[in-house]
């Protein structure tokens, strides 16, 4: 018998698969079972088609059948099996299957992920063994045939004894090494696992000799072994049932098997597509962030099958960012099993299937956030911050998607209100919806800024996530109505009292001179204020960047500073502004002196620190002992 070899190409792709670094050696099981499943998948099809051919459910059937004492694991099927040109032009020629064409050495890199890149399936093999038998009887063929190979040097094929039509895969398991640990693949529990794991829904039972520790009869106390054979997957995937036949318990287990989160979810989303691109989901929105979840250790993805068999734990380019804390999975029909990452980042069909699955994610959180407010609350404590993230990056691009699943606080309602709630009861004169910034919603209440908005009788949205007004820079307008921070320049309030601060701010034009004078480039300007009513004085800023976007950006490791263009506001309604002009008239020490302390205040209510604490507590001193 002469021993043939591979075809050259598919020598050097072989020895790279052998070779491989692969990390998950564990998925040659899948690809043996998926090969086994799609021969059974073949000869079901005959049967159906056939008259000539009866077979009944339980014909179909695929067996792993470990031995340790002589290191072999058995896979067999009942599916159509190979001739010996089939097995000669199936097995013989690496990667001659799927799409991959082999054109130079080149196009291998490194042999990572080879199995994703190339579709080797079958060759996985030689992953965990050192000896690969195959025999086969084909449906269509008079006798079984026995491929045997031990690598890359090539491979035999002689006639065999087998009676049943189907195939046997027979790997004798590799030695241990120092750092590989091949004996797993011996073990029940092991391959058990396994099979849960990538093969579950595998629609065609896998059967395995399992053994279970059980009361001897007629004894009470005395145990034995029993060996008995075992259906290891489940079959039949829970996305393909009909959401009628399940309940929200059978959902929630699915998610704790999964370990796709340790908490409960909040709520799933069972999708059943049959149109162009047909696939099923079952996606989750978890109850609560995970601990590293706004890290950048976190890994978002949706685990990715074709057609029962997992493809991949984790394929990111099913979820946009916005929705990162999704978890769940989708099946497939229309995707290939050997499709890579580099090939699914440009399927057509996994864009469809994204942007449909981006769809419902929306319209479920849409209507939890009107059927069930205290459910979104709780929602968005956890991922309102991602939501807000999302509007702010890609440069606005997700804004139609997200703007109605934001909450805010607001004056009015002392709770989270939607932006479409607070545009319904804007009055009719009221231009802008007006936002204020700070660390709580206690602070914001208290800011002077405020004051002028609130009393005209206009909702105000706090805004106490450092990402708000960011975000809502990006959104621009909601239903037409721009933003309007309460501390800018111009409010769009027309008012009597506009036009005595514009009076007062004419009379005392050399007054206002002298105070910014004194705080030279701290302040932009000193100017009458239009806006507070009670308090004495208070911070804004002129132009696009606001005080807030100055502490913000300032606080971030390794960013340029930035300043806003600060306006020191004084109330000429108040008290203090005789003392201001008193000051101006009799002692110009003195007006130094207060309009440095006013700033300072102004500081402290924005939050900011004063610049020189000292100074000012000494400042404050000067006062109390004229
Ligand atoms: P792929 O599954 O991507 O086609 P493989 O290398 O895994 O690539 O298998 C090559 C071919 O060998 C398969 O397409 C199939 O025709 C045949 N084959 C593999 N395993 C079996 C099996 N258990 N029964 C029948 N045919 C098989």
């Amino acid at each position: 018998m002469t021993k043939r070899a591979f075809k050259a190409e598919s020598k050097k792709l072989l020895d790279m698969v052998i070779n491989s670094i692969y990390s998950k050696r564990e998925v040659f099981l899948r690809e043996l079972i998926s090969n086994a499943s799609d021969a059974i998948d073949k000869i079901y099809y005959r049967a159906l088609t056939d008259d000539q051919l009866t077979f009944n459910q339980s014909d179909y059937y695929i067996k792993i059948d470990p031995n340790k004492d002589n290191r072999t694991l058995k896979v067999i099927d009942t599916g159509i099996g190979m001739t010996k040109e089939e097995l000669e032009s199936n097995l013989g020629t690496i990667a001659k299957s799927g799409s991959f064409q082999f054109k130079n050495e080149n196009e291998i890199k490194d042999g990572y992920d080879i199995i994703g890149q190339f579709g080797v399936g079958f060759y996985a093999a030689f992953m965990v063994a050192d000896h690969v038998t195959v025999i086969s009887k084909a449906l269509d063929g008079e006798e079984a045939y026995k491929w045997e190979s031990e690598g890359s040097d090539g491979y035999t094929i002689e006639p065999a004894d087998k009676d049943e039509v189907g195939t046997e895969i027979i790997l004798k398991i590799k030695e241990n090494t120092e750092d590989e640990n091949y004996d797993e693949y011996l073990e029940e529990y092991r391959l058990k696992q396994i099979v849960k794991k990538y093969s579950d829904f595998i629609r065609y039972p896998i059967k395995m000799d399992v053994t279970e520790s059980k009361i001897k009869e007629g004894s009470e106390d005395e145990y034995e072994d029993v060996i008995e054979e075992q259906t290891v997957n489940s079959m039949v995937p829970i996305w393909k049932k009909n959401k009628s036949e399940l309940t929200d318990e059978d959902y929630e287990n699915f998610y704790t098997e999964k370990h796709y989160g340790y908490d409960k979810p909040l709520k799933h989303i069972h999708i059943n597509v049959d149109g162009t691109v047909r696939y099923n989901a079952i996606l989750y929105i978890p109850e609560s962030a995970p601990f590293n979840y706004y890290t950048k250790e976190y890994e978002k993805g949706l685990e990715l099958y074709s057609n029962g068999v997992l493809i991949m734990d984790r394929s990111a380019d099913l979820l946009p960012d916005h929705f990162s804390f999704v978890k769940g999975m989708v099946d497939s029909e229309d995707l290939s099993l050997n499709i890579s990452r580099e090939m699914l980042q440009h399927d057509r069909q996994l864009k469809v299937i994204a942007k449909n699955i981006n769809k419902k994610i929306k319209n479920q959180l849409l209507s939890i956030l009107r059927d069930d407010r205290e459910k979104y609350e709780k929602f968005y404590e956890s991922f309102g911050q991602q939501l807000k993230f999302g509007v702010y990056s890609d440069y606005g691009t997700n804004k139609e998607v997200l703007q109605d699943l934001l909450l805010f606080h607001s004056s009015k309602e002392k709770k989270l209100v939607t932006l479409e709630e607070y545009v319904s009861r804007m009055p009719e004169d009221q231009k802008y919806i007006y936002y204020a910034t700070g660390d709580s919603n206690e602070r914001i209440e208290k800011l002077p800024q405020t004051e002028i908005v609130a009393e005209k009788g206009y909702e105000i949205l706090y805004f106490t996530d450092e990402i708000d007004e960011f975000a809502i820079k990006m959104l621009m307008k909601y239903n037409d109505k721009e933003f309007k921070s309460v501390s800018s320049g111009d409010l769009g309030i027309e008012e009597e009292e506009n036009k005595e601060a514009k009076e007062q701010e004419e009379e005392n034009k050399d007054l206002f001179a002298a105070m910014k004078e004194a705080l030279s480039d701290k302040v932009q300007d000193v100017k009458a204020s239009k806006r507070l009513k009670s308090h004495p004085v208070c911070l804004t800023a002129e132009g696009e960047i606001s005080i807030e976007m100055e502490k913000v950006i300032n606080a971030m490791p390794d960013n340029q500073q930035i300043q806003a263009d600060k306006v020191l506001e004084i109330n000429v309604n108040h008290d203090v502004f005789q003392s201001l002009k008193n000051a101006y008239e009799n002692d110009k020490e003195k007006l130094n002196l207060y309009t440095n302390l006013l700033y300072n205040q102004a500081l402290l209510i924005e939050g900011l620190p004063v610049s020189d604490p000292v100074e000012f507590t000494n400042d404050i001193c000067k006062v109390m002992v004229p």
